[in-house]
């Protein structure tokens, strides 16, 4: 397996019949970018940009992005980059962002409806990712979009900046699907979207309406539930009528168990941490979309994700 793994590192990942899976990795600072370079990622499917405006007093300038995401994009040496527009919130305070405490704050101001509440912080934001060369490495990704009228919001925001700049390029502007709303009207959403992009996290824990950080409940969250299955096939569905590929840059994308599942639903691009991404270039390319297919459809008839998890690993065995 080790070595298997090592053989798959350098290469551009394709399953068994030659079915094209991008397999990125999620990033958070350049040493995760460095680790996913050393481990064959093809690009960054989520840059959680979080990490450049915690535990600081004041938001970084447009100028302190720019260098941080120039030095990311420069160790992926011209492999796609998508960068996620922060997504902090009431969980996640920065002194200089004043949120009041809330009572619900997953259901609060967080992702991209802080943005809309600190639009500078958005358009400066923007700008910086604009500012990244070459530009066409970079695109763009929204946390926690509930629905299209956001989505139009952040384009706009987009599309006046931008003219700032002497490009003719229009960078992507793709979506996160996290919230069942994004995944039941994923069709609507792929109409103005170039991309969606599962973050199975926040969908699992808001599907089954259980706090992931509540150790109370947490235990009993798992991706594989039915209910996550379903709305991971319905976004795949909606974006292909439009033409748009799913990714997943979720926790499922770096479980093993779940990876033939999530292809075999339509998901395109994985985006994993770094260090399993060998793993899972190695576990795609010994797979056919055909069985692929025909285990997601499987694992769709059964009831608990208790039943998923045991149909999966007889399929892995
Ligand atoms: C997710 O919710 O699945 C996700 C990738 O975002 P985060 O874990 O950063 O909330
Ligand atoms: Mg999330």
């Amino acid at each position: 397996r080790r070595t298997a793994a090592k053989a798959a590192a350098d290469k551009t990942c394709h399953m068994a019949d030659g079915t094209r899976i991008e397999v990125f990795a999620n990033l958070g600072s350049v040493a995760d970018a460095e680790l996913a370079m050393a481990n064959g990622a093809e690009g960054s499917g989520l840059l959680r940009t979080e990490f450049l405006f915690l535990d600081r007093d004041t938001a970084p300038s447009v100028a302190e992005q720019t260098a941080d995401y120039q030095a990311i994009a420069d160790v992926l040496a011209g492999r796609p980059l998508i960068v996620r527009l922060l997504d902090i919130g009431g969980d996640k305070p920065a002194p200089y962002l004043p949120i009041p405490a809330e009572e619900n704050p997953a259901l609060g101001l967080r992702g991209i409806r802080v943005g809309f509440a600190h639009p500078q912080l958005l358009e400066d934001q923007i700008r910086a990712i604009l500012s990244v060369k070459p530009l066409g490495q970079c695109r763009i990704m929204v946390p926690m979009i509930a629905g299209v009228d956001e989505l139009r919001r952040v384009r706009a925001v987009l599309e006046r900046v931008q003219a700032d700049f002497d490009v003719d390029q229009i960078v992507e502007l793709g979506v996160m699907v996290e919230t069942p709303a994004a995944a039941v009207t994923a069709d609507l959403l792929a109409a103005e979207a170039d991309f969606l992009s599962i973050g199975t996290n926040d969908l699992t824990q808001y599907a089954l309406a259980m706090d992931r950080g509540n150790a109370a409940v947490a235990g009993a969250i798992d991706g594989l539930h039915p209910s996550v299955l379903r709305m991971i096939a319905e976004t795949a569905r909606g974006a292909s009528r439009h033409g748009r590929w799913t990714g997943v840059c979720g926790g499922l994308a770096s479980d093993p168990l779940a990876v033939p599942i999530l292809v075999g639903l339509g998901v395109t691009e994985l985006s994993a941490t770094p260090a399993i991404v060998p793993e899972i270039k190695a576990l795609v390319s010994s797979l056919t979309l055909e069985a692929a297919r025909a285990h997601a459809a499987a694992a769709l008839t059964c009831a608990t994700a208790a039943e998923v998890r045991a149909l999966a690993r007889e399929f892995t065995a």
